[in-house]
């Protein structure tokens, strides 16, 4: 079996860890930020500090094929999601609101998913992740770029492991790709001489989350809302379930229209 890099420890990463780990693979995750998972969820959204995820503290609300996975790959994660809070919700509820015959079909608990705040999310899977045989998480480590080894394709660079920001060098059989939207892998492998460059657009919407708990209002502290709002900011919000103690709510809105 061989040696795995991959590269960004998010959701992503860690499942991507995990399940090759359970291939027989040598995994090491590599992640820019030094923090690893709270151990509550109270912890994890108010002092987990994500700086390399800039959407950590947006509402997220996760689709049924998320949970469908949960069930076939990582029941331990579903329930550690569901023990921290985590809602179980189904799209068909509010589909069945606006029709007279509310009766259940069979199918329906197909749609049914779980979700949490994203650091209530992702604690779950790095909580796993530290304790799956074969996976090595290290945080606080930087990527510089890939590393590459003598060709084997012409054209086609042969990547053999990855530098860090700090000159220090991983090897590895395969190196994996999990750096999230900003990920600089196509610029590297264009570095390198293969890939393509990929087209960025700039959607010039911005969004906004306010997190709303029964005892006190605790503001979004990457977002900037103020705690005295009592109303959202844009008609285009939605609630979300997120712990047992309270509900975010999140917006979207042009940019130049805030
Ligand atoms: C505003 C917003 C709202 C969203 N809402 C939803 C939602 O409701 N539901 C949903 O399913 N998805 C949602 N998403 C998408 C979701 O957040 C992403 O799909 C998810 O974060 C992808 O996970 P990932 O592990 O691939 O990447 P990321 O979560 O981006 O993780 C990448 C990791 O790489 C690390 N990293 C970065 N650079 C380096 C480096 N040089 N060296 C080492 N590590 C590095 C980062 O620190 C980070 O931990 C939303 C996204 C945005 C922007």
């Amino acid at each position: 079996m061989g040696s795995v890099i991959v590269v960004g420890g998010g959701p992503i990463g860690l499942a991507s860890a995990m399940l090759l780990a359970r291939e027989g693979h040598d995994v090491t995750v590599l992640e820019k930020d030094p923090q690893g998972p709270p151990a509550t969820a109270l912890e994890a959204w108010r002092d987990w500090q994500r700086t390399g995820v800039a959407q950590f503290r947006q509402a997220h609300a996760m689709h049924a094929r998320f949970r469908h996975l949960l069930d076939a790959e990582f029941p331990d994660i579903r329930d550690d999601i569901v023990a921290s809070g985590g809602r179980r919700v189904s799209i068909m509820t509010g589909f069945l609101n606006q029709l007279e015959d509310r009766s259940p079909r069979p199918g329906d608990e197909k749609f049914e998913t779980i979700t949490a705040r994203r650091p209530v999310v992702e604690s779950a899977f790095a909580r796993a992740a530290e304790n799956t045989p074969g996976v090595k998480v290290i945080r606080g480590v930087s990527v510089a770029g890939p590393i590459a080894g003598k060709e084997i394709a012409a054209g086609i660079p042969h990547v053999v492991g990855v530098r860090t920001k700090d000159g220090r060098d991983y090897a590895g059989d395969l190196v994996v790709d999990a750096l999230g939207r900003k990920s600089e892998f196509d610029d590297w492998a264009v570095g390198l001489g293969g890939g393509h460059r990929s087209r960025r657009n700039q959607t010039s919407v911005s969004r906004t989350t306010r997190v709303i708990t029964n005892a006190v209002t605790v503001s979004s502290p990457s977002c900037g809302a103020r705690p005295s709002r009592s109303k959202p900011r844009s008609k285009r919000s939605a609630c979300l379930p997120t712990t047992k103690r309270g509900s975010s709510r999140s917006s979207a809105c042009p940019a130049t229209n805030r």
